[in-house]
């Protein structure tokens, strides 16, 4: 990132450049990977769907029994202090356990660490991406946005060391997720993705591209699928905040919709765009 040097962040009550922003190493983000987080997208100051993002965050909260002493609010202006009023920036928000000597269990009377920035968000794939099939062997809480990302950062390099952009994931011969992305098919006009449960996170933006076509009239149901139905897919999905909804057009190095955006997701994708101009007014 070209403008680091300049760009403020929040770390614990305090606003600094990103380059004086230091933690402990103590902290238990760093030595066990004991946290969650959150990317909020915002579109010219307007932050997408916050109450849904802050929904999850408590959730998430929640699954790892952290308490915090602020609120949505304090959040809320943590956040709108960061904006830089760009086209479409991404807010990236982590919460640990804190610092404390370092010992598995949970520790008493220690503060957590929150750790707000906002990055700029590069042009959309609209021309499409390429993804392979990869075993998911995460863990049984794919549910829980945690920090502690090494099964999903070593899944995403094995589809970059074979020049593809995302890993579709694959558990007991059903699709998953991606390594950071929710997966959508077309199968004979119907549209499908995995249900939610423990072995995907429910991602935002895949909620809301259900509600836009849910009110669109069009076909789409949460069911399990099988590896086979994604290969076999007239058009294939991913969704995640910083993407939006992006086009498969390649599939273990075959062409999927002949190679290009396929119809049902220009439609989904103009649906999309539009409820976001809506929300911006
Ligand atoms: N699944 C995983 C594993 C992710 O990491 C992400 C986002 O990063 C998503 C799904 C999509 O979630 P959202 O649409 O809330 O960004």
């Amino acid at each position: 990132m070209s403008d680091t040097g300049q760009q403020r962040v929040y770390l614990n009550g305090d606003y600094t450049p990103l380059h004086e922003a230091k933690i402990s190493v103590l902290d238990r983000g760093f030595l066990f990977g004991d946290g969650i987080y959150e990317v909020i997208p915002v579109y010219q100051r307007h932050i997408f769907h916050l109450e849904r993002h802050m929904t999850r965050l408590e959730k998430n909260l929640a699954a790892i029994r952290l308490s915090v002493p602020f609120n949505r609010q304090q959040l809320k202006e943590i956040i709108e202090t960061l904006l830089t009023g760009k086209d479409q920036e991404s807010i990236y928000l982590q919460i640990t356990r804190g610092i404390a000597k370092r010992d598995h269990q949970f520790p008493t009377d220690t503060k957590p660490t929150l750790f707000v920035m906002s990055n700029p968000v590069k042009q959309q794939l609209k021309h499409g991406i390429a993804c392979i099939t990869l075993d998911d062997d995460r863990w049984q809480h794919c549910d829980i946005k945690t920090i502690a990302l090494l099964p999903n950062v070593l899944l995403r390099q094995l589809a970059h060391d074979q020049h593809s952009d995302e890993a579709i994931l694959i558990r007991d011969g059903y699709v998953t997720e991606g390594a950071a992305s929710n997966v959508f098919i077309v199968a004979d006009g119907q549209i499908i993705t995995a249900p939610q449960g423990p072995f995907i996170l429910p991602g935002v933006t895949r909620d809301v591209i259900i509600e836009i076509a849910q009110n669109a009239g069009l076909d789409i149901v949460q069911r399990m699928f099988r590896e086979q139905q994604l290969i076999d897919a007239s058009e294939i999905w991913i969704t995640s905040s910083t993407k939006e909804i992006v086009p498969v057009i390649s599939l273990n190095k075959q062409p999927v919709s002949q190679g290009k955006p396929g119809v049902i997701w220009n439609k989904i994708n103009a649906l999309f765009q539009s409820h976001k101009q809506h929300l911006m007014q």
